[in-house]
C-alpha cells in the first residue's frame, strides 16, 4: 500500500487546499498521513487558548475522518509564530516524518509561491522542500538511525499554494467534492475566524454582508462555503476545460526535474 502524507502548516489547510484530491487518493487504496504543523491556539474568535487549541484539535480529527484519513500527527509548533522557529527545527521533525511514515506522495504549500502572505505557510513549505534532499542524508539526524529507521525520500512532490501560480497539474475532484465541502465545514472554529477578519475589513470599508455576519453568530456555513470553496475548485476545473459542473484541484507537480525524461528511458522496476 502506498503512503501519501500532506505537510499541514494549521489545521485547515489539508481539506481547502488538497481535501478533494486526498480523498482520491483514499478512494484509490493509498494511506493517506495528515501532518499539521502547528497548534492553531490563536485561530478563533473569543474563545480563550486551551479551548481554542482543544476545538481546532477536535475539529481537525472531524475532518480527517471525513477525508477518509489514517492517521494524524500533530507536530504542536505555536501557530503565527514559524517566523520566528529556526527552519531546520521544523526540517528536522519533517525529515522525521518522512523517515518514519515512508511516503511516496507528499502535498505542500509551493516555496516558489511569492504571492504568500502568510509566514506559516512560507516556512513550512521552505523546511519541506529541504526536507526532500536532507532526509536522503546519512549524516543528517542520525538519531533517526538509533529507532531503526533508514535515509528516505518521497517520489512525488504536490506543490498546492493561493491561485496556483506555477500549476502544471490538475486533478479532477468531482466524485469527492462533498467529502472536501464537509472537512472544509468540519473546521467552524477556523472558518468562524476567517469570516471575522472579512467582517471587520467590510466594516472598514463601510459595508457589511448579512450572510457572513449570521454564519460568525453561530449561523450555518454551508452556503458560504459552498461558494467560496465550490466556487473556487470550479474556476479551476473551468480554466482546464473540464464540462459544466466539474471540480477541480490545481498543483505544481515534481518528480525528478530536469531528469525526468532519462530516468523514464533508463529506469526499470525494482524487483
Ligand atoms: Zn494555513
Amino acid at each position: 500500500m502506498r503512503t501519501a502524507m500532506i505537510i499541514s502548516p494549521h489545521a485547515d489547510d489539508a481539506a481547502i487546499f488538497c481535501g478533494g484530491t486526498l480523498a482520491r487518493f483514499v478512494c484509490d487504496g493509498w494511506r493517506v498521513v495528515l501532518v499539521r504543523v502547528t497548534d492553531d491556539r490563536y485561530d478563533s474568535v473569543g474563545a480563550s487558548i486551551d479551548e481554542t487549541i482543544a476545538r481546532n484539535a477536535e475539529e481537525l480529527a472531524q475532518a480527517a475522518a471525513i477525508l477518509g484519513v489514517d492517521e494524524v500527527v500533530n507536530l504542536g509548533f505555536e501557530t503565527d509564530r514559524l517566523a520566528d522557529t529556526p527552519e531546520t527545527e521544523i526540517r528536522e521533525r519533517i525529515v522525521y516524518m518522512f523517515r518514519k511514515f515512508r511516503p511516496h506522495t507528499v502535498f505542500s504549500f509551493d516555496p516558489t509561491d511569492l504571492g504568500e502572505d502568510n509566514q506559516d505557510h512560507v516556512r513550512v513549505a521552505q523546511a519541506t522542500a529541504e526536507a526532500f534532499w536532507v532526509s536522503c542524508f546519512d549524516k543528517h539526524y542520525p538519531e533517526h538511525f538509533n529507532e531503526g529507521l533508514e535515509p528516505f525520500t518521497p517520489a512525488e512532490r504536490w506543490f498546492f499554494s493561493r491561485g496556483a501560480p506555477g500549476a502544471n497539474f490538475v486533478m479532477e475532484i468531482t466524485e469527492t467534492m462533498p467529502q472536501k465541502i464537509g472537512a472544509v465545514m468540519a473546521h467552524q472554529t477556523m472558518l468562524r475566524n476567517v469570516l471575522n477578519q472579512y467582517r471587520l475589513q467590510l466594516r472598514t470599508a463601510g459595508r457589511r454582508v448579512a450572510m457572513v455576519d449570521d454564519a460568525i453568530a453561530g449561523g450555518d456555513l454551508r452556503q458560504l462555503v459552498e461558494m467560496f470553496i465550490g466556487g473556487q475548485a470550479q474556476a479551476v476545473a473551468q480554466a482546464a476545460e473540464y464540462p459544466e459542473g466539474r471540480f477541480a484541484e490545481a498543483y505544481r507537480r515534481e518528480r525528478f526535474g530536469d531528469l525526468d525524461v532519462l530516468f523514464e528511458q533508463l529506469s526499470q522496476p525494482i524487483e
